[in-house]
């Protein structure tokens, strides 16, 4: 084979590989060579999509809803995003305030497309989303990453937004409940986060909402919509059906937010993939406002995944696990683990030493939490069977006690 002599731009050589997707790769390749890996990397529910919202699809097909759509998609499905949107934000948006987009993560990358110029800075709390900082720098933006504190519960405060905000800042992100952490924001923090934005008009707010279906609290994670609607008109929230409605392979996530980002979003859209699927876009209209009860029904699944993994993560030493209100992953401190050594002798030094070692020695695959920009730090997700969950952790349980 001939060496490529192709070179790709320069706003593509700022970005690397999205680190879950290439752990998920080398898991692939392990389970490849014949080992058996107790794998916690995923970012998927293991669930299947509801028969309900596949049967919407399959009378999409038949109905010969097979053509392109609007850009912002079919009158039903923004119909059923408003619908829902109403019901968890309590506001009702306009059809100029919806768009539609190949997931979650589409529209939050059109998002910055839209709006971010050369040298434009958007504040990202840390730990993070692993896309975020690549998806602002592969548009021309500056990710301005603000390390949050245990002390603070792992959340931006609005000190540490103040000082983060420059002449430049364009956007602050905030993942509520997060990718890693599972940590949700209440309306106090939110008012507080208002509070600070409220003197500098320049400044957006996107919320990535996707996992709000998914919350072990006894109310729905507070909406930021509903907590702030004097900054309406610079706010965009994210969402999509993926987590929620385990239909990650659908591909199809949207937006809501002031009427001037969404259209400049349809825009970019429009010369990008013209519309999402027309036929996710009928099963995710029916996922948004059909019967919800498997929602539930996973959520408390997901419960009883998330209570045995703390319980056997807190008896393992040198380990200790943020318990996550949402979402179904739990961001594990390992600083106790830092400066032990294996039996072949290896010191672990940082949290990719760490999950190495997870790997190598008990075949449990996690991500290290320098690839969510917090160390040393290690993210497993519960979007598995309990047998896996409870083999892997016993496993890494057995490993952690030979540490020396
Ligand atoms: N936002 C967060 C925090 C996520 O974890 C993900 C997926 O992993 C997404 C957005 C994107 O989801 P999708 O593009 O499937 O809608």
């Amino acid at each position: 084979m001939t060496a490529s002599t192709f070179t790709p731009s320069a706003r593509v050589q700022r970005i690397r590989q999205s680190p879950s997707t290439a752990a998920a790769a080398r898991v692939r390749e392990l389970k490849a060579e014949g080992r058996c890996i107790h794998d916690l990397t995923v970012g998927e529910p293991d669930f299947d999509t509801p028969d309900h919202i596949k049967a919407a699809a399959f009378r999409a097909i038949e109905a010969g809803e097979t053509k392109y759509t609007a850009v912002n998609g079919t009158p039903q499905l923004r119909e059923a995003i408003r619908r829902r949107l109403g019901r968890t934000t309590g506001r009702t948006f306009s059809d100029a305030e919806i768009t539609v987009g190949g997931g979650g993560k589409q529209v939050i990358f059109l998002a910055f497309m839209a709006s971010l110029d050369p040298g434009d800075e958007v504040i990202i709390p840390a730990p993070y989303w692993v896309s975020y900082p690549d998806m602002v720098r592969a548009n021309d933006g500056e990710p301005v990453i603000v390390e949050t504190s245990r002390a603070d519960g792992h959340k931006l405060t609005a000190k540490q937004l103040e000082a983060a905000i420059t002449e430049r800042t364009r956007w602050l992100v905030l993942n509520t409940p997060s990718n890693p952490s599972g940590l949700v924001y209440s309306s106090k923090e939110l008012e507080a986060l208002g509070e600070v934005l409220a003197r500098y008009p320049r400044v957006w707010v996107l919320t990535d909402e996707i996992y709000d279906e998914i919350h072990y609290t006894a109310s729905p994670p507070a909406s930021f919509t509903r907590v702030l609607p004097q900054l309406q008109d610079r706010h965009l929230l994210v969402n999509g059906v993926s987590k929620s409605y385990a239909m990650t392979g659908w591909r199809l996530g949207y937006a809501a937010g002031e009427a001037g980002i969404v259209s400049t979003i349809n825009l970019l859209q429009s010369q990008t993939s013209s519309c999402p699927s027309s036929i996710s876009q009928a099963a995710a209209a029916e996922a948004l406002v059909g019967e919800q009860d498997s929602v539930w029904e996973r959520v408390e699944i997901y419960r009883a995944r998330r209570d045995r993994a703390l319980d056997m993560l807190g008896k393992i030493p040198g380990l200790d696990p943020i318990v996550p209100d949402g979402a179904f992953y739990i961001y594990v401190d390992c600083q106790g683990l830092i400066g032990k050594r294996t039996r072949a002798g290896k010191v672990l030094e940082t949290d990719q030493d760490v999950t190495l070692f997870f790997l190598e020695t008990a075949n449990v695959a996690v991500i290290q939490g320098s690839a969510y920009g917090t160390s040393p730090f290690f993210r497993m997700s519960f979007a598995t069977d309990l047998g896996t969950i409870e083999a892997a952790l016993g496993s890494v349980h057995e490993a952690v006690e030979e540490l020396v």
